[in-house]
């Protein structure tokens, strides 16, 4: 079979040519076209044995926590090292608003300048599962690119953080040293998926960091023992997650963090559990991908559609049982679909 015309200008020598096709083929991604998908679909499927050799690293943290003056701190840190790092997002509220917070041209200035990163705002359409996708695939062209520093970030509200720590070896919660912040992490679920935290503004008030950082390292204490309650003892060969504080806007700690990750990386990839966790994340993805394909052809179907007022209105009266009702539209939808 021929390649796309993309095909080699993306795996080719870095470059204009190159950012390109990769603008190009991120596009095509993010089409909605039935005929532009397909070509897209072909298009992943020869550049998927040229990705993955990348470290996937996620980022979250409300916003004003300095996600942005973290990432282009890090990503001008790790280009001086020799490495090329892509800089993606997952904003799903940017298609409320119109216009992205994560694509604000005036933010990373200094990174998106250079030639050794590329930056692409969060997609802008549709649903968390659908924005996710096209960044997943967005990460993949990247890598087969040769970016072998992904970064995806997304502001820590609503379910993103999950999303986002789901297509990442290693999630990265930025807080703010400020007492109780941590609260609001451990209630949402979202310092459970964190590897490591990072404290950042510590140049503000050393004190009130120190005392983050404390009070961080018992909560994830306690929430490794909630989550390994046989482990008496800490496992050496598993990594337990962390907590360090730096300042991105002085850009001190940077070495710290990197070297966290990179210790991060050697003990997943020593314990197998890099490969493994990318295997279920990719099989993982799969299923939800299905389900969100399912589930709209459900609530799109003719005689769904025909059923489903009056049977939401049943169920509402206390008059047909939900699962009765929901074994009721599944008959009309499979009726639909053997017809
Ligand atoms: P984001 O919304 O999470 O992307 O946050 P920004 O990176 O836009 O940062 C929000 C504000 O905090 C900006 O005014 C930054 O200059 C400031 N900021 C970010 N990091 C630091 C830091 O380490 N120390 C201090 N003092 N200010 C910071």
């Amino acid at each position: 079979m021929p390649k796309s015309a993309f095909f080699e200008a993306v795996v080719g020598a870095p470059g204009p040519a190159q950012r390109r096709a990769i603008a190009k083929t991120i596009t095509l991604l993010e089409s909605t076209r039935a005929d532009h998908r397909q070509a897209a679909d072909a298009l992943l499927t020869e550049l998927l044995p040229h990705s993955g050799r990348s470290l996937r690293l996620g980022i979250s943290g409300v916003p004003g926590v300095g996600k942005s003056t973290f990432i282009e701190a890090l990503g001008l840190f790790l280009i001086e090292r020799g490495h090329r790092v892509a800089v993606l997002a997952v904003d799903p509220s940017s298609s409320v608003s119109g216009g992205s917070i994560l694509g604000d041209k005036t933010r990373m200035e200094r990174l998106s300048m250079d030639e050794r990163a590329y930056i692409r705002p969060s997609p802008s359409s549709g649903t968390l599962g659908g924005v996710a996708e096209k960044t997943r695939e967005a990460m993949l062209v990247c890598e087969a690119a040769g970016y072998d520093i992904v970064i995806v970030e997304t502001v820590g509200v609503g379910q993103s953080e999950t999303a986002v720590a789901g297509m990442s070896d290693m999630y990265v919660l930025l807080q703010l040293p400020n007492a109780g912040d941590d609260l609001q992490a451990i209630k949402k679920g979202v310092m459970e998926l964190a590897d490591l935290v990072v404290i950042n503004k510590a140049d503000i008030d050393a004190a009130a960091a120190t005392r983050a950082q404390a009070q961080i390292a018992s909560s994830l204490r306690l929430l490794g023992l909630h989550h390994h309650p046989d482990h008496v003892a800490y496992d050496q060969l598993q990594w337990q997650a962390q907590v360090m504080q730096l300042s991105a806007l002085k850009a001190e700690g940077l070495d710290r963090f990197w070297a966290a990750v990179s210790q991060f990386q050697a003990l997943q990839q020593g314990n197998g559990r890099f490969a493994a966790k990318r295997q279920q994340q990719s099989l993982a993805w799969m299923w939800e991908r299905i389900q969100a394909g399912l589930k709209h052809e459900f609530s799109e179907a003719p005689a769904v559609r025909a059923a489903l007022h009056d049977t939401t209105e049943r169920v509402l009266a206390g008059r047909l049982a939900p699962s009765t009702a929901a074994r009721e539209l599944l008959a009309q939808f499979f009726g639909d679909h053997h017809a």
